[in-house]
């Protein structure tokens, strides 16, 4: 495959049906989100919020780009900002991983560190007075900017539905923003509503109840109900615990040779609890959105 612009490698990742047998022979398959250039599903994201502002006219040559993060959402506007020589600021919790942090200030991104007890609702409010203190910027807002779910209804859910080429039982992925549940749930609903759809949290997420704490698990957990959740049929909420998602990523790398981030393990765990009440034989469709190699320093394998 000839590129000409590492943009054209996004997307278009592998489904991969994952080498775990359930007792009644449910068929797991993961797309494979760390393929991304940018190494998680968020290079996606950070494509269209920069080329919908640009549509939108609210992005112009030297407006500044400014927006709260996790991490991979950071990463993939700053890829899509430096191939359009646009300044960037991230605001990321200091919890966040260090490799994350280190990549997008790689790709030519200012950080901005807000305090971990603030969660990403100290995020979104930093970046929000940042926008309002610098001239000519702008804050795409994954949060709650529709583009988000959109992005992933337009790519993600179809190139699963085309990959598979099958019924597809069950959906299971987790929720940060809630930008690609939400717009893969809603793409593979549309194609056969009888797809159950199914979100992950960890342990101190809020969307099964109980107050938001802190857990290991990094992407996903929600402090609000993701606005994109409000038209949304969901089948199930499952919550993962930290220690059930990280002996899932180790086992994977074990297993199946897969180096995947703890998120991913936490897919891995609720699809098997999935997997036990469905059909014998039938089609179960996660996702791993990004890879261990970013968590090292946060001992990842260790036990
Ligand atoms: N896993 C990881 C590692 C992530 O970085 C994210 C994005 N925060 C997600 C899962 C969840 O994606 P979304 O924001 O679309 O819910």
């Amino acid at each position: 495959m000839l590129i000409h612009h590492i943009q054209e490698a996004i997307g278009n990742t592998p489904l991969l049906e994952l080498p775990i047998t359930t007792p009644n022979h449910v068929h797991i398959y993961a797309k494979l989100e760390m393929f991304n250039p940018g190494g998680s599903i968020k290079d996606r994201l950070g494509e269209s919020l920069l080329a919908d502002g640009i549509r939108r006219g609210l992005i112009t040559k030297h407006t500044t780009i400014i927006e709260p993060t996790a991490g991979n959402t950071g990463i993939g506007v700053a890829l899509a900002a430096q191939s359009r020589q646009l300044p960037v600021i991230l605001v990321v919790p200091e919890k966040f991983s260090a490799e994350k942090q280190t990549l997008m200030q790689a790709l030519g991104a200012k950080l901005v560190n807000t305090p971990s007890a603030e969660g990403i609702q100290g995020a979104i409010a930093k970046a929000k007075a940042l926008a309002a203190d610098i001239p000519d910027s702008y804050v795409p807002m994954q949060f709650t900017n529709p583009a988000n779910p959109g992005t992933y209804f337009h790519t993600l859910g179809p190139e699963i539905s085309h990959d598979l080429r099958e019924p597809i039982a069950a959906f299971v992925a987790g929720a940060g923003s809630g930008g690609t549940f939400a717009g893969v749930a809603a793409y593979l609903k549309s194609q056969d509503p009888r797809t159950q759809v199914i979100v992950v949290e960890p342990e101190g997420s809020i969307l099964n109840g109980g107050p938001a704490h802190a857990h290991r698990t990094e992407g996903i957990g929600v402090e609000f109900t993701p606005p994109f959740f409000e038209h949304l049929q969901i089948d199930d909420t499952l919550t993962i615990s930290d220690n059930a998602a990280f002996a899932q990523v180790r086992a994977l790398a074990q297993q199946a040779g897969l180096l995947i981030g703890s998120s991913s393990g936490a897919a891995v765990a609720a699809s098997l609890q999935v997997a036990t009440r469905l059909p014998a034989g039938s089609n179960l469709v996660t996702i791993f959105p990004d890879s261990s190699e970013r968590y090292l320093s946060e001992a990842i394998y260790q036990a």
